[in-house]
């Protein structure tokens, strides 16, 4: 089926009573038949429901139509787009390990894979993204993972999926990509031959800023890369807190199967089952919504580029970006609704910040509301002016997440905020 028709179908069987809306199953736990068939779901000789911080069936049918639009195997929702990424890195690494990330991630993604790990003994080595070769550097017989963003947030750079797998693929190192910023309409990193996707569903798949959550994906047939690979000896041996289970050898996609009984069993950051319905609401629209979220940000960009004042537009959709083939490549239905674009001083983009209108001062994207950020003063602070150089953030810069208002509006608004 094609992704419209996923996008509103896709994970839904209707229960006796013919509910065409997936209901809300707001419960904690579910009555077993008799105890025979609760030690058998306990035992995984049969799949079914046991307690909501495992699995619900709200949802079920969101990591189920997730999963269809990513075109991978099978999915597991979490509380956070952090803790999707979070999950991810602990599903493969533990005490001693490394992880190769690129340089050029959200700045949760940073915080976590430069700081909060560490401190659980995983080193995290960096990677350019427009420099995947220097992955060859870093890697060792104790490197676990590859993580990287398709489009990056927020110096919209675009990966080069098949130099980054070519490279992974010969290490035999799984790679994650956050493909928050493109979504599912308009990239599939499993197609391109990465291993695990991950999202946070806070940004386009609920579309509204509705509410905190997040994803991760797997393709099909990831055993084959796992079964009998020393880097990831705990899915190959007997696993002592589930009574010996070796994932390897379960006919069952593995990798979320692993998140979903080890760490969602131990760390429990489960989405709530309303806010799983919330994601469901924001599926069915996903693909219109990016298409028009596409059209408007190429529109804003083009408007921005023949600005006197602007002196640089960044979005991949425009011939003069750097990574603009990259991007027909790998996004060839559109590249989303983020881009950035750099004005003389910091007070200068200081005072256009302050003067939209439609487009709000927030820090978030993906909204059907459109947002201005001006990273020097807010998300990126902190740092000192030579982090802000490697991080891409010019004093002058601005990011927009353009939203679903009129384009023409949105232009206006822009128009008399430069003045
Ligand atoms: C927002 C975001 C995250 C974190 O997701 P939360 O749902 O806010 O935890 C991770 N990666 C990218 C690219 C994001 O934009």
């Amino acid at each position: 089926m094609k992704e419209q028709t996923l996008a509103i179908h896709a994970g839904y069987e209707k229960d006796a009573q013919g509910t065409m809306a997936v209901p809300i199953y707001q419960t904690t736990a579910y009555q077993f038949r008799d105890a025979d068939h609760a030690a058998n779901l306990f035992e995984l000789k049969e799949l079914g429901n046991i307690y909501t911080r495992l699995m619900n069936p709200t949802t079920d049918v969101f990591e189920k139509r997730f999963a269809a639009l990513e075109k991978g195997a099978a999915a597991v929702g979490t509380a956070s787009g952090m803790s999707a990424i979070f999950y991810a890195i602990a599903n493969v690494a533990e005490v001693g390990d490394n992880i190769l990330v690129a340089k050029q991630v959200y700045g949760g993604t940073t915080t976590l894979t430069g700081h909060t790990i560490k401190r659980f003994g995983i080193e995290t080595r960096y990677f350019d993204v427009n420099n995947p070769s220097e992955i060859e550097q870093l890697v060792d017989e104790k490197s676990k993972l590859v993580l990287f963003e398709s489009i990056t947030n927020p110096s919209i750079d675009v990966a080069d999926f098949e130099k980054i797998v070519a490279i992974a693929d010969r290490y035999n190192i799984i790679t994650c990509v956050d493909n928050t910023v493109a979504t599912p309409i308009l990239c599939n990193p499993l197609t391109l031959g990465c291993d695990v996707v991950v999202h946070s569903a806070s940004k386009y798949t609920t579309g509204q800023g509705l509410a905190i959550g997040g994803i991760v994906v797997e393709r099909t047939n990831l055993v084959e890369k796992i079964k009998g690979n020393l880097r990831y000896a705990h899915f190959n041996e007997p696993d002592a807190s589930y009574h010996g289970l070796v994932y390897s050898d379960l006919p069952l996609p593995l990798f979320t199967l692993r998140i979903r009984l080890a760490l969602l069993r131990d760390l429990g950051a489960a989405p709530s089952p309303f806010n799983s319905w919330l994601y469901i609401q924001g599926l069915e629209t996903l693909p219109l919504r990016m298409r028009q979220h596409s059209d408007s940000a190429l529109a804003i960009a083009r408007y921005l580029e023949q600005h006197p004042k602007v002196k640089k537009v960044n979005y991949p959709g425009l011939a003069s970006h750097p990574k603009h083939e990259l991007a027909q490549k790998y996004f060839p239905k559109g590249q989303s609704g983020l881009l950035s674009f750099e004005v003389e001083t910091l007070e200068e983009a200081k005072a256009i910040a302050n003067k939209t209108e439609i487009f709000k001062l927030v820090v978030n994207i993906g909204d059907s509301k459109s947002i201005i950020t001006h990273p020097a003063s807010t998300t990126h602070q902190q740092l000192s002016a030579q982090e802000l150089k490697d991080a891409g953030v010019a004093p002058g810069l601005i990011r927009l997440s353009v939203g679903l208002e009129d384009s023409e509006d949105l232009i206006a608004d822009l128009a008399q905020a430069l003045g």
